[in-house]
């Protein structure tokens, strides 16, 4: 079932089906050159969520090993099948926050980007919206998050460090 605060995704065979049972704490809209490379395209739009509420509707999603600018890799996690990507843990802490593909949602129109990040790699014919939230390269999440996102990352820190 389907609410206004849950999001249902699929990969493109439909073998991999997932709900976020939530909104997720923020959208990040990246135009570095890896998510260009990695995505054949201008950005990656990200949903990050704890993985906790992330349920798989059917099938398993395969890892995938993968270098990551920061040098700490990242894993992707495919289907199987079609290979196509569902979402990504970065920094090499494991599978606590998930970076969901947005593209992959049913709906994806409905999280757009709160923030625009490595706009200094954008490609040029990317014309972002008037007013839009944009950094040259990453930002500070305490001043751009909201703080109920902010407590829910915290919550997900706090249980990893015991
Ligand atoms: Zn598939
Ligand atoms: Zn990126």
């Amino acid at each position: 079932m389907t609410t206004d605060d849950t999001f249902e995704g699929a990969c493109t065979c439909r073998a991999v089906r997932y709900r976020m049972e939530s909104r997720p704490m923020f959208v990040h809209c990246c135009h570095c050159r890896w998510c260009q490379r990695e995505t054949g395209t201008a950005f990656a739009l990200n949903a990050l969520i704890e993985s906790e509420r992330v349920s798989l509707i059917a099938g398993e999603p395969e890892r995938v090993d993968t270098p990551s600018n920061s040098g700490k890799g990242q894993v992707i996690w495919r289907c199987p099948t079609c290979r196509i990507a569902l979402w990504s843990n970065y920094g090499g802490r494991g599978d606590f926050i998930r970076f969901v593909r947005v593209g992959t949602l049913v709906d994806p129109d409905r999280l757009p980007p709160d923030v625009h990040i490595f706009t200094s790699t954008k490609q040029p014919w990317v014309v972002l919206p008037a007013g839009a939230r944009s950094f040259s390269e990453y930002y500070d999440s305490k001043q751009e998050w909201p703080a109920d996102s902010l407590e829910r990352r915290a919550a997900v820190f706090a249980r990893l460090a015991t």
